[in-house]
């Protein structure tokens, strides 16, 4: 596997998930980040949870890969080399508390295995990504889909404006932010990460308090 650096996630990037958590809708890219401790391939294994922390949401999300230096004015088929399905996962109960108290996010956003990728694939450019859905399969059902036509802020936008305000290179990956739909994982669910209808990645949650 290529080498992850940063871990970039874009949130409130889908109007209508925004709408759902009671969110205003952005006027500016919105971004966070995770530690690489929180970076996992999805490879039909189990992954562990946190089991006792509240509630745990996943947030399906297209995740791009950078394969050079970005530039100013570099295009963002020229600057992604791949891409692939992640989960981005939330203690939603603990984040609640922290947007309450006006904190940061990271115990919500950053504990080990909230960062579950797909295998990376090649990336075909920004219209051919355009032309298929992504999708999350909980125990063989659909629980969300979503497409990057419907993206507040576009890749390029995105691109641009992390380069700008963190920097980006080689090695960073950015989680493009969830449409709607997102919901709570149980123990022993069976997740698949679905892109143009084939599976690139599966895993089985297991939540436990001791990982
Ligand atoms: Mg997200």
């Amino acid at each position: 596997m290529k080498e992850i650096k940063n871990i970039y996630c874009v949130g409130r990037n889908y109007a209508a998930h925004a709408k759902e958590l009671n969110n205003e809708v952005p006027s500016s890219p919105f971004l966070f980040s995770k530690p690489t401790h929180a970076f996992v391939e999805a490879r039909g294994q189990e992954i562990h949870l946190p089991g006792n922390r509240g509630s745990i949401h996943f947030e399906t999300e297209l995740v791009v890969r950078i394969g050079k230096e970005y530039e100013s004015g570099m295009k963002a088929d020229e600057a992604i080399d791949s891409m692939a399905i992640g989960i981005d996962f939330t203690l939603r109960d603990v984040q609640t508390e922290l947007k309450k108290k006006g904190h940061p996010w990271l115990l919500a956003k950053g504990f080990p295995h909230s960062a579950v990728v797909s295998e990376f694939t090649a990336f075909p450019g920004v219209e051919k990504v355009k032309k298929a859905d992504f999708m999350l399969m909980i125990n063989g059902e659909k629980v969300q889909h979503g497409n990057i036509q419907n993206m507040i802020f576009n890749l390029q936008t995105i691109l641009d404006f992390t380069a700008e305000n963190f920097g980006l290179g080689e090695g960073d990956i950015i989680f493009t932010g969830t449409p709607e739909g997102v919901g709570q994982v149980k123990d022993g669910d069976h997740l698949s990460l679905v892109w143009d209808n084939i599976v690139l990645g599966e895993c089985v949650i297991k939540l436990t308090e001791s990982y």
